[in-house]
């Protein structure tokens, strides 16, 4: 398409570790000196021509630029802005360096926070501000990136996160005063951008893309009111290039009018989180001078597009805008590169899945007929509704004996005795001694565990000889946590590649890719399963390893599993029914292996569940609906045991306060919880919450190599007792140690080991 005055199809975003994590290798070369600044670069320059020329070659009518990040975009925009904190400017470091110290910390200046990115799996650094930040333009990425891409002969249009989201996602400043509110800075950093968008027009950028998917979160008067002033600015500045806001992960509410309203030229909108999104779109009548971006290709799952429905939902808004676009509903940083290079997963199955690669097809298909017609892409779309029939239609998916037997459920399968009757029976048959020890599941996973769990999977070692190798490493583990004192032991999960990953592979209903990364932080990459059929346990999946470790030793030996919530939070799942569903199927298959351990001899199970909080909806609105069935597929998953099995969970990553009812609710008899950084806060806001059970509040924080010293584990436990009875408080750290080496975490359990019992003998004396 020629007409610049249009977006017509397009993406949001597009994947950028590389299709076989260059990106990564390259990053993690330069941190170890093993490439220079100038190779890191080329890599980097490389990537981003692969993917400007493949958007082009794809059709799409205009292409996005600065979708690229070395690390994190909400980063790039705080370096963008120079607002990075001064304990990362004053280092003297290159540019560069700096940049990843913030990133990454170095010693004396500690990285700046990493949190989710909305409810996604994907992590952004949390940018500090206070009164004194100033903004300017300190940067020139997105400059950078137009001129490379327009050098290869392909115009596009640079993308930013907008300047609210920006504020909404950043924190104040620990020397901040109280009081103060990042969105306090709004116009400082707007006129930055008005610079910014100036600087970007005398170059010839003629469409600039803001993100701004905070507007898909509950939000105050305030903040649409700093959203309106924000575009009201933006709008006007005389010559700038023509502004396309993209509102994505939901429904935008009050902000669709607010940004309707507002001097910008188009407007993205998710179509497919809320499907009823279009029509409160379709009503607002103040586009009708602003081309409308229908996002109706899924950015974050990993189907088919249904294109019917798809351009059925682009059609409704034809009355409503001046020009109606095809977009993905956000960016496709979600999705892996290309499925067909799947070639491990089923072809039938295959058929179903678009990854990024595919999406740009759909993009194009959809704009195609929205724009010319449906006969003029026949072809095309009578394939797409093929694969969407068929995986309709695949009623082989459908296990009638898992059905049968989530319908034969009652409500008091899923229900336990009171909390106070089950302690009772499992002091009575555990006799831990006051504050137990125990830790979170994982040991360090060794650079040999690692290789051998690789030899095997290549095949170049046999079934005999790895487990061999692994029960010798379960063995050296058990034999360390007696020699150390604690008091529930743990296997160490050495055989667990991925805490979901591990049980997708050996349930029924899940495929696994081979090149199916997708970046998760920085240059961390995950591979997360694909849930596409009903779920169900052909065999027990950890009984052999926990039961081995268990016949080492006399003290009890929890067994470790993931939970229901988690296992969906970190796949890719079927849209084809509601979660709640699938939730159930998944739960079923997990209250199979706990029952299997207890029928054992497994006397204590953990049930892990750190991604409660990720599911969380944006929306307030649909929280009791989550919290209703994400409750119930805990509780079915751990209901099924006698009084006496001890059910134990775990959570971490979280500002837990959106989530304290759930962890009430779940009832699980010991909850650990990350909270050494936080010494210990959640607890009063457990306790205001009604919490009543056991509780092991982490006392070591396994993000830093730092080893806690006794006094200071005695302290936090301290602390945790003047918020909770002596009788409930476990002591751990605040979760699996796998990602840290044994120099740090033999001395450091020895010290937790020591203070519970310190704190132990003060309570008895
Ligand atoms: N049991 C897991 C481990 O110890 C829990 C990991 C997690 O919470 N993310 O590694
Ligand atoms: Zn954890």
């Amino acid at each position: 398409m020629t007409d610049p005055d249009r977006i017509g199809t397009t993406v949001l975003g597009y994947p950028r570790i590389g299709p076989d994590r260059e990106l990564k290798r390259a990053v993690e070369g330069y941190w170890a000196g093993r490439i220079d600044e100038a190779e890191l670069h080329q890599t980097a320059r490389t990537l981003r021509t692969d993917t400007w020329r493949e958007l082009r070659a794809a059709g799409l009518d205009t292409v996005p630029s600065n979708t690229f990040s070395y690390y994190d975009q909400v980063l790039d925009t705080a370096v963008l802005f120079g607002a990075l904190p001064e304990r990362f400017t004053r280092l003297g470091l290159s540019g560069i360096d700096t940049y990843f110290a913030a990133a990454r910390g170095v010693q004396d200046a500690p990285a700046l926070e990493m949190t989710k990115w909305f409810d996604t799996n994907y992590h952004y650094l949390v940018p500090e501000l206070g009164p004194g930040t100033a903004f300017t333009v300190a940067g020139s990425k997105p400059l950078d990136e137009y001129r490379e891409a327009r050098a290869l002969g392909i115009e596009t249009r640079p993308v930013l996160v907008g300047p609210a989201t920006f504020l909404l996602l950043s924190k104040a400043a620990d020397d901040a005063p109280a009081g103060f509110r990042p969105l306090d800075l709004l116009d400082s950093l707007v006129a930055a951008y008005v610079e910014l968008l100036g600087t970007l027009h005398d170059e010839g950028v003629r469409w600039v893309q803001l993100d701004e998917p905070a507007f898909a979160a509950d939000r105050t008067p305030a903040e649409l009111d700093a959203l309106a002033r924000a575009y009201q600015v933006l709008g006007a500045v005389g010559k700038r290039p023509k502004l396309l806001v993209a509102g994505y992960f939901g429904e935008l509410g009050d902000a669709l009018g607010v940004l309707a309203r507002a001097p910008i030229d188009a407007l993205a909108v998710d179509l497919v989180t809320h499907p009823s999104t279009v029509d409160a779109v379709a009503r607002e009548g103040a586009l009708r001078d602003k081309e409308v971006l229908a996002g109706v290709v899924d950015g974050r799952n990993i189907w088919r597009v249904d294109a019917d429905t798809a351009l059925a939902r682009a059609a409704t808004l034809l009355g409503t805008a001046a020009q109606v676009g095809v977009t993905t509903s956000c960016s496709l940083l979600h999705v892996p590169y290309d499925v067909d290079r799947e070639a491990g997963i089923d072809a039938r199955v295959r058929g179903w899945l678009a990854f990024a690669r595919q999406k740009l097809d759909e993009v194009v298909l959809i704009g195609r007929a929205l724009a010319q017609g449906t006969d003029t892409v026949e072809t095309e779309l009578a394939r797409a509704r093929a694969a969407v029939a068929d995986r309709a239609g695949a009623h082989d998916l459908r296990d009638t004996r898992v059905r049968a037997r989530l319908d034969a459920l009652r409500p008091e399968h899923t229900r336990r005795a009171p909390y106070a009757e089950r302690a009772a029976a499992q002091r009575a048959t555990l006799k831990l001694p006051d504050l137990p020890s125990t830790t979170i599941g994982s040991f360090p996973q060794t650079g040999q565990v690692r290789k051998v769990r690789a030899a095997f999977r290549a095949g170049r070692i046999d079934e005999a000889n790895y487990r061999a190798s692994m029960h010798a490493e379960i063995e050296k583990v058990v034999r360390l946590q007696e020699e150390l004192g604690l008091d529930v032991l743990v296997h160490g999960e050495p055989e667990r590649n991925d805490m979901v990953q591990y049980f997708a592979e050996q349930l029924d209903g899940f495929a696994a890719t081979e090149h199916g990364w997708v970046q998760s932080y920085g240059s961390r990459c995950v591979r997360p399963p694909i849930l596409y059929g009903d779920v169900s346990r052909p065999k027990p999946m950890t009984v052999d390893w926990v039961s081995y470790a268990q016949s080492l030793t006399a003290r009890p030996v929890k067994g470790m599993l993931t939970g229901p919530v988690t296992i969906l939070a970190w796949s890719f799942v079927r849209d084809d029914q509601p979660l709640a569903d699938t939730a159930r199927q998944v739960a079923l298959a997990i209250r199979d292996e706990v029952h299997d351990l207890e029928s054992a001899g497994i006397r204590i199970i953990q049930v892990d569940e750190p991604a409660l909080r990720e599911l969380l909806p944006l929306r307030a609105r649909e929280h009791q609906d989550y919290f209703a069935w994400a409750v119930d597929s805990f509780r079915l998953a751990t209901s099924g045991v006698s009084n006496s099995t001890q059910i134990h969970t775990h959570m971490c990553y979280s500002e837990f306060g959106d989530i304290l009812p759930a962890i009430e609710a779940i009832d699980a008899d010991v909850t650990s919880i990350e909270a050494a950084r936080s010494r210990m806060e959640v607890l009063g806001d457990l306790g205001d919450a009604g919490f009543s059970r056991g509780v092991g509040p982490g006392v070591y924080d396994i993000h830093s190599p730092r080893v806690p010293s006794v006094d200071e584990v005695s302290s936090l436990l301290r602390t945790a007792l003047d918020a909770v009875p002596l009788e409930r408080v476990w002591v751990n750290p605040d979760c699996g140690l796998k990602t840290r080496g044994y120099p740090e975490v033999e001395p450091a359990l020895r010290n937790i080991v020591t203070a519970a019992k310190r704190v132990r003998a003060e309570h008895s004396a």
